[in-house]
């Protein structure tokens, strides 16, 4: 069970609604959202996200308000972006690919991602303690993440925080705006504990946001008077932004109104739909990947999908459904695995051998179970690629090796022909038997 939900957490977190304020609530609460994740899962891909700054930068393009910024890698420009912002008061903000950053912890000691000063020079000092900490917030691994970069904005009095969003929904076959009065750092409790302050409005995709939708929203977030018809205006210019940038998801928490009688996107999260890369150069060219996991990445390059676990029985595998049932049934016969890697269909020779290298790489790994079933997949070439691998990686750990489906009994006889000291299994319950008392040994 704790597998499965750490790879539920997995898919969660690289769907299209991830590493946003709402996230998790949202899902759970509404079962349709999980679909659209599950085509992440069942194809390679990852989604682009992009810091909070540079998705302010394509709001300001698109005509919506946002504070003024400056964005800052070290102390001292942190400082110097302080004094020249010249500010009433100044606000300084963790960039990291996750929301909650507000009641997050660094590793440095200091609490809050997002803090709020009148005197540059506490910028420059706070700066300090977050440039290079590692920042750990409701939504991110337990180590956090580490922080490079800061932004440096104008503080503006914020009267009243409120919760506004477009994403894909599927069940409405397109846009959906969602919003609640209640925004702000704890919009999750919002959505679990008081579900009926989170308003829906279905955007026909034709058609656009109309006026009377915007002004309902505007209503419904708890707009009033003239800050009403600008909530409605701001609401459209995001719509115009989603649209533009090809979004599967804009996300403003909070959507604020400043006592001067402003409403201002204090917050932003775009998440883009990696269909349009060929059509949205600019914003993909922001792609900022350092906060990948790196052994995920070097798979998504050979088109492979890696999991990393906490185990020590590392899974080769095809097929997402096979993954899971074949990282339950090593737990099962109590042992856990380390990782799952996914070769998918019309796999090659050499991605089998490059699978094998990121799984041996860890050093958690203490056997190897190969479960494939050769529907696509042609199991002689899976078999060739596991016999290089084990001559050129020379590998240390046992191997047990379930093979059926499509040429199988080549591959068996490659497999016992090549005299390497592997444990064939017939099933997968005798795989996941085998691989556990590998260990035990
Ligand atoms: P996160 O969602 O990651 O916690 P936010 O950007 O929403 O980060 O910031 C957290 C909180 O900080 C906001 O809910 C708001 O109360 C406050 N805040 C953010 N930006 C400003 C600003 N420019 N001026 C004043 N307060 C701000
Ligand atoms: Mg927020």
């Amino acid at each position: 069970m704790c597998t499965l939900l750490k790879m539920l957490a997995y898919v969660t977190k690289n769907g299209s609604i991830l590493n946003n304020d709402l996230t998790f609530s949202l899902i759970l609460s509404s079962h349709f959202h999980f679909f659209p994740c599950q085509g992440t899962w069942l194809s390679p891909r990852r989604w682009l996200n992009l810091q909070e700054y540079q998705s302010k930068k394509l709001m300001q393009e698109s005509g919506v308000a946002v504070q003024r910024f400056y964005v800052a890698d070290t102390p001292s420009e942190a400082l110097e972006a302080a004094k020249r912002l010249n500010a009433k008061e100044i606000v300084l903000k963790a960039q990291i690919l996750a929301g909650g950053r507000g009641k997050g912890v660094f590793d440095s000691g200091l609490k809050g991602g997002v803090h709020l000063t009148k005197d540059p020079a506490v910028v420059g000092e706070l700066a300090n303690k977050m440039l290079g900490f590692n920042l750990t917030t409701k939504q991110t691994p337990k180590d956090g993440v580490k922080v490079k970069t800061v932004m440096v904005a104008e503080a503006l009095d914020i009267s009243r925080e409120t919760y506004f969003a477009i994403l894909m929904d599927r069940s409405c076959n397109g846009p959906v705006m969602v919003g609640s009065p209640q925004g702000g750092m704890d919009i999750e409790e919002v959505a679990a504990n008081t579900p009926e302050l989170i308003f829906k409005e279905v955007i026909d995709i034709f058609e656009g946001v109309q006026d009377d939708q915007a002004l309902r929203m505007a209503a419904n977030l708890g707009f009033k008077g003239p800050l009403q018809r600008q909530a409605a205006d701001q609401i459209k210019r995001l719509y115009d932004l989603f649209l533009k940038v090809d979004a599967t998801q804009v996300e403003v928490n909070p959507l604020g109104e400043t006592p001067e009688g402003q409403v201002v996107c204090f917050d932003a999260k775009i998440n883009f739909d990696d269909n349009a890369e060929f059509r949205q150069k600019s914003v993909f060219a922001m792609d900022d990947m350092t906060e990948s996991d790196p052994t995920e990445m070097e798979a998504a390059k050979w088109d492979l999908k890696y999991i990393g676990l906490d185990g020590n029985i590392a899974c080769f595998v095809n097929g997402a459904g096979l993954a899971m049932a074949t990282c339950d049934i090593i737990d099962l016969h109590g042992g856990k695995p380390a990782n799952f890697l996914d070769l998918g269909g019309g796999v090659k020779e050499r991605q089998v051998y490059e699978a094998f290298k990121l799984l041996t790489a860890d050093p958690k790994v203490e056997a190897i179970l190969v479960n494939i079933f050769g529907g696509i997949v042609n199991c002689a070439i899976i078999a060739n690629g596991i016999t290089k691998a084990c001559r050129e990686l020379e590998l240390k750990v046992p191997l047990v090796v379930r093979l059926e489906g499509t040429n199988v009994h080549e591959a068996k006889r490659i497999l016992t022909e090549s005299g390497l000291p592997i444990t064939a299994a017939d099933n997968l319950d005798d795989a996941a038997k085998k691989a556990v008392a590998a260990i035990k040994k």
